[in-house]
């Protein structure tokens, strides 16, 4: 696919990144933590355990699954969707929060979750972040190494099924640059 910036794209405040797991949707999260830490991030919650250097709070809240289950029943979850097996959601009152404030938000979380946010907040703008290609794709997921071969087949299924959603997102950025990408984004959501 080819990546293409519009021009003239309206400021929306809610700024959503999906696309399929493994297309560097977190590596591109990471850079701009570092590199713009006056950008806020919203921190998802999930059953998913934490890998080696995730730190509660940071990348994740990580609950168990009554944990969760509390939070989807106090309605506290502005979206959350079931991920190869674990449960990953937004919470609501920070989002809502900054919207109220006029700051910007920006949601890396899976298609489902992407669908919701589109139903429940329409002026969200949508970004799908594909890869180069399906090969690299694969090649990133199995070479991760942080799953047991069974979780990067169910990862690769779900990412054939993601990667045809692509015509639902307002814009597409193709990941041959994490750099790239975060300055894209960044231009996308006006913070810079
Ligand atoms: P991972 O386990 O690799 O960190 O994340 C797996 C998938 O869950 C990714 O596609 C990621 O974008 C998605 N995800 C992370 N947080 C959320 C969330 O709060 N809600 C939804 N729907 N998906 C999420």
């Amino acid at each position: 696919p080819e990546s293409s910036l519009p021009r003239g794209v309206p400021v929306r405040r809610l700024t959503v990144l999906s696309g399929p797991s493994g297309v560097g949707k977190s590596t591109v999260v990471a850079e701009i933590r570092r590199a713009h830490p006056e950008v806020w991030l919203s921190v998802s919650v999930t059953t998913r355990p934490p890998r080696p250097g995730e730190t509660h709070g940071v990348q994740y809240f990580f609950v168990d699954d009554a944990g969760f289950d509390r939070l989807v029943a106090e309605g506290e979850l502005l979206e959350w969707a079931e991920f190869a097996g674990n449960r990953y959601g937004t919470p609501r009152r920070p989002v809502e929060d900054r919207l109220a404030r006029g700051e910007p938000v920006l949601l890396e979380i899976d298609l489902q979750g992407a669908r919701q946010v589109r139903r429940s907040k329409p002026d969200s703008l949508h970004v799908f972040l594909a890869p180069p290609s399906w090969e690299e794709l694969v090649r990133r997921l199995v070479g991760r190494g942080t799953e047991p071969p069974e979780v990067v087949e169910r990862r690769l299924d779900a990412a054939r099924v993601e990667l045809a959603a692509e015509k639902e997102f307002d814009v597409t950025l193709v990941n041959t640059s994490v750099q790239d990408v975060c300055d894209d984004l960044l231009t996308l959501m006006a913070v810079r």
